[in-house]
C-alpha cells in the first residue's frame, strides 16, 4: 500500500524546509521527508552557520510569512567593504546610495529552522515525514514511488512531483543519472564566531587575502560570523591554533579596521567545491537548492540563490494541474537557468581569480575593485547582485507577494 501525497520533498533542512512553507497555502498534499529529526541540535542544514540573507530573499520571506520570525534577530546589512590585502583600492555598495533599508541581513542558520518547523508543524497541508531517509525513487508514469526507511520499518509513499532538496551530494540526483559539472576548489571554509574592540555598525566586510577570501558579516554590537577560505593545506594548520594564535593569524590578514580581534567561539570546517546539475529535472523529479548549484561561499549567494529556485518553482506551481507534468518542469529549468549561470560564473570567477596571488593578478583586482566603486552603473550592479534583485525572472515571492494558486 502507498500513501498517496501530491509533492513530496526529499530534504527538510533550509531549502526543503522553505519550500514547504511557500507549499503550506497550496491545494495540495505536501510531504517532507527528512533524515534527521526535525529540530535535532545535530541537524546538518540548520547548523551553526551564519546567512548573509539578500534584500531579495528577506521580501521571499516575507510572502512565506516566516520573516516576522526572524526580523528581530537578523542583523542588517547597511554597507559592503570590498578589499584586497597588500593592494590599494576597495569597493563599497552602501544601502542608502541604493535607496534600501538594508542590503541584506545576518541569520543564523538554526533560527531560521526555528521559524520555519512551527509554520509546518501547524500546517494541514504538510505532513513531517521525520526521522526517515528515502532510499528509493521510481517513476510510474503519472506518478513517482518512494521507498523510505525510518525507525519503525519502512514506508512506500507515492506522489506526483518528487523534489530533490538533499543537498550538494544529492542521492535522488544520483540516482536519476543526472550529470553534474564539479570543480574541487582545493578549499574548506572556517567559520566562527568572533568579537572585535572597534566594531563598525552595520558593515559587512569582504577581504581577499593570500590564504583566501575573507568574510565577517555583523551580528550586532561587536559580534561578527567569520567565514574565511583556507587552502585544503592550511586548514588543519589554522584549526590547530590555540585561541589567541588563531586571533593573531586573523588580525594579521584582516588588519585593524575594527581595532582588535578579542575573542573567537567555537571553530567548524566546510570543505568547498562547485556542483552544477546539468538539468533541473528528469521524469517527475526537480532539483533544487544545493541539489541543483552548490557553490563557493566567497559571495554569500548559495542560499539565496536556492530561495530564487523556490519562488520560481511555486510561480509555476501555482498554474499547473499537475504539478509533476514535464511542460511544468521544463518552464521551472527555463526560469532558473540564466539566474543560476550567472551566478555561479560571478562566484566560481571571485573564488579563482581572488585566490590567486600572481603579482599582475593583484593590479587586476585592485583595477576592479576601483572601478565598481567609482563607476555608478558598476557600483549598481554590484549592489543588485548583493541584494539578490538581479534575477531577471520577477517571480511573485522575490516581489514580496503572496502566491495566488489557480486550484484555490
Ligand atoms: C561556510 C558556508 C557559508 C555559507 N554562507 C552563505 C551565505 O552567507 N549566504 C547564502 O546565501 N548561502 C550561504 N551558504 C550556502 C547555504 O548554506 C546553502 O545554500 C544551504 O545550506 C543549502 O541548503 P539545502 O537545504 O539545499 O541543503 P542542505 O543544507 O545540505 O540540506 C539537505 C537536507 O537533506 C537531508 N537529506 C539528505 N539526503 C536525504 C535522504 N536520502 N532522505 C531524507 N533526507 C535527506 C539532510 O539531512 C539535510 O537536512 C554557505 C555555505 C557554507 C558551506
Amino acid at each position: 500500500m502507498h500513501e498517496e501525497f501530491d509533492i513530496l520533498i526529499a530534504g527538510g533542512g533550509m531549502v526543503g524546509g522553505t519550500l514547504a512553507a511557500a507549499l503550506a497555502n497550496g491545494p495540495w498534499r505536501i510531504g517532507v521527508i527528512e533524515s534527521r529529526p526535525f529540530g535535532a541540535v545535530d541537524q546538518p542544514s540548520f547548523d551553526e552557520r551564519t546567512i548573509a540573507l539578500a534584500f531579495g530573499s528577506r521580501r521571499i520571506l516575507e510572502a512565506i510569512g516566516i520573516w516576522p520570525a526572524l526580523s528581530k534577530q537578523a542583523a542588517p546589512i547597511l554597507h559592503i567593504h570590498v578589499s584586497d590585502s597588500g593592494h590599494f583600492g576597495a569597493a563599497h555598495v552602501d544601502a542608502k546610495e541604493q535607496n534600501v533599508q538594508a542590503l541584506g541581513y545576518v541569520v543564523a542558520n538554526r533560527l531560521i529552522g526555528g521559524a520555519l518547523m512551527p509554520l509546518l508543524a501547524h500546517s494541514k497541508k504538510v505532513d513531517l515525514i521525520s526521522p526517515a531517509t528515502l532510499e528509493a525513487s521510481e517513476n510510474e508514469g503519472e506518478s513517482v514511488g518512494v521507498r523510505v526507511r525510518t525507525p519503525d520499518g519502512v514506508r512506500h509513499l507515492r506522489a506526483r512531483l518528487l523534489v530533490a532538496a538533499d543537498g550538494s551530494f544529492s542521492p535522488l540526483r544520483s540516482d536519476l543519472k543526472i550529470p553534474t559539472r564539479e570543480e574541487n576548489y582545493k578549499q574548506s571554509a572556517v567559520i566562527a564566531n568572533v568579537s572585535v574592540s572597534h566594531p563598525a555598525p552595520g558593515t559587512a566586510f569582504e577581504r581577499f587575502t593570500d590564504s583566501g577570501p575573507l568574510a565577517l558579516l555583523p551580528l550586532g554590537g561587536e559580534r561578527y560570523s567569520l567565514v574565511w577560505t583556507q587552502r585544503t593545506e592550511t586548514v588543519e594548520e589554522i584549526m590547530a591554533l590555540e585561541d589567541t594564535e588563531f586571533l593573531n593569524a586573523l588580525q594579521l590578514r584582516f588588519g585593524w579596521r575594527m581595532g582588535r580581534f578579542l575573542a573567537v567561539g567555537k571553530r567548524s570546517v566546510y570543505p568547498l567545491m562547485l556542483i552544477r546539475a546539468e538539468r533541473a529535472w528528469r521524469d517527475r523529479t526537480v532539483l533544487v537548492g544545493n541539489a541543483l548549484h552548490s557553490l563557493h561561499p566567497v559571495a554569500g549567494q548559495g542560499f539565496n540563490l536556492a530561495l530564487r529556485d523556490v519562488a520560481a518553482l511555486v510561480d509555476v506551481l501555482t498554474e499547473a494541474d499537475d504539478p509533476g507534468d514535464s511542460k511544468v518542469l521544463r518552464r521551472y529549468q527555463h526560469l532558473r537557468e540564466p539566474d543560476m549561470t550567472r551566478v555561479i560564473r560571478f562566484t566560481d570567477f571571485l573564488a579563482r581569480v581572488f585566490a590567486r596571488r600572481a603579482p599582475f593578478l593583484g593590479h587586476v583586482r585592485a583595477a576592479g575593485l576601483l572601478l565598481a566603486d567609482w563607476n555608478p552603473l558598476l557600483n549598481r550592479l554590484l549592489a543588485r547582485q548583493n541584494m539578490g534583485l538581479a534575477a531577471g525572472h520577477p517571480s511573485r515571492l522575490l516581489s514580496g507577494q503572496e502566491p495566488i494558486w489557480r486550484q484555490n
